[in-house]
């Protein structure tokens, strides 16, 4: 039996008859951006992740982008990112003028090893971005203890980790700050690209929705040199219907990790690590193996398919020659041995039991 990684057609047809009805409150609405859906979702998302404030943007670069400009970050400074993240976390400082500062993860959580963070402190630090990796929260409260002693701004990249939970506490709002993404695969995912930004800070999230609109709140007067990053009326009301679902489609991930986990205990793999509190969202079930080149191909021939998050750390990237001399082993070692099995809401049992027997058959042959 085949399974896919990933099926987005499948999933959302679940809500088929919810997102035909948002589609046509939107084209009856007249209204595509910047109207009574986006501010439905704002105030619906801003509640979900109990945070005071959230500003839709154009998708999760831009959240991140938007926040670091928001902050008055830019050139000569630096911001502290994971060495093993996916590329825009890192992107999102360079495209503000700062330096983005590796930071490696821990090797069991894959998350920000907090107790790496302050010798990578310099004068000219200003912020730390953790990124919740693959759903799970990276260790927030010794981040936020480390930057309150030095003054520094806390960005959670929480792109990967909508609903997830952190000794009770949403992702998005466990920081200063925290841009997130509806990355149509995303477990919060749009129809397209959308983000947002998230805060309790009134302050910010107002330059933020300055920002987004050409540095304008008043129409046609523009106090800064802002971007055209909005969110869809169509992607906004899509949101809504998505975000009523968030929370079971996030259970049954956990009942696929935890079948998962179960399963593929004695193969030999290095599975991940559940959080403590029992509030990871499994945006992706990463294992780890000195093999995975041979499993993948192994369970592509069976017709499993499987990705690699990420084959290639962002300082081995064409885009980082300025890197290209640093060693961050951990990165360099996870982005060697990492693989994703296939994980999404609509997985039946059958499917999740074809990959573990799979892999089981792999470790046995
Ligand atoms: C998806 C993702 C982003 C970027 O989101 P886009 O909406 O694709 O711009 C940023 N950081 C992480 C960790 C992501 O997974």
């Amino acid at each position: 039996m085949a399974v896919s990684f990933l099926n987005l057609n499948r999933l959302n047809s679940e809500l088929r008859s919810g997102m035909d009805a948002a589609y046509a409150r939107v084209m009856d609405s007249g209204t595509y951006i910047m109207g009574a859906e986006l501010e439905a979702f704002e105030k619906e998302f801003a509640a979900y992740s109990n945070v005071s404030h959230c500003v839709g943007v154009g998708n999760g670069l831009d959240a991140l982008t938007l926040l670091l400009r928001a902050y008055g970050i830019g050139e000569g400074d630096e911001v502290i990112v994971p060495s093993n993240t996916f590329i825009a976390t890192w992107l999102a400082v360079s495209q503000c003028g700062a330096k983005p500062v590796p930071v490696e993860p821990d090797a069991a959580s894959h998350n920000l090893d907090p107790s790496l963070i302050e010798k990578a402190i310099t004068p000219r630090t200003r912020a730390i971005m953790p990124v919740h990796l693959y759903g799970q929260v990276a260790d927030m409260d010794p981040i936020m203890e480390i930057a309150g002693r030095f003054g520094l701004v806390v960005i959670e990249d929480a792109a990967q980790s909508q609903g997830a939970l952190y000794k009770g506490r949403r992702a998005g709002g466990l920081g200063h700050a925290a841009g997130t993404s509806f990355y149509p695969g995303k477990n919060l995912g749009a129809m397209g690209d959308a983000g947002a930004v998230l805060t309790n800070d009134a302050a910010i999230a107002d330059k933020v929705r300055k920002l987004r609109n050409y540095g304008s709140t008043v129409k046609y007067e523009h106090t800064e040199a802002g971007y055209n990053s909005r969110l869809d009326e169509l992607h906004a009301a899509f949101l809504r219907e998505k975000l009523r679902v968030l929370d079971s489609w996030n259970a049954k991930r956990r009942v696929i990790a935890k079948k998962y986990s179960e399963a593929l205990r004695e193969t030999g793999l290095t599975l991940p690590q559940e959080s403590a509190g029992g509030g990871d969202v499994w945006h992706l079930y990463v294992v780890a193996t000195p093999q995975r080149d041979a499993l993948q191909k192994f369970l592509a021939e069976r017709g499993i398919v499987t990705v690699i998050h990420y084959p290639k750390p962002p300082h081995r990237q064409g885009c980082y020659v300025e890197y290209s001399e640093i060693s961050l082993p951990i990165a360099e070692r996870l982005a060697g041995q990492v693989l994703s099995l296939p994980m999404s809401p609509d997985l039946t049992d059958a499917e999740v039991q074809e990959v573990i027997g799979a892999v089981k058959d792999f470790f046995q042959k």
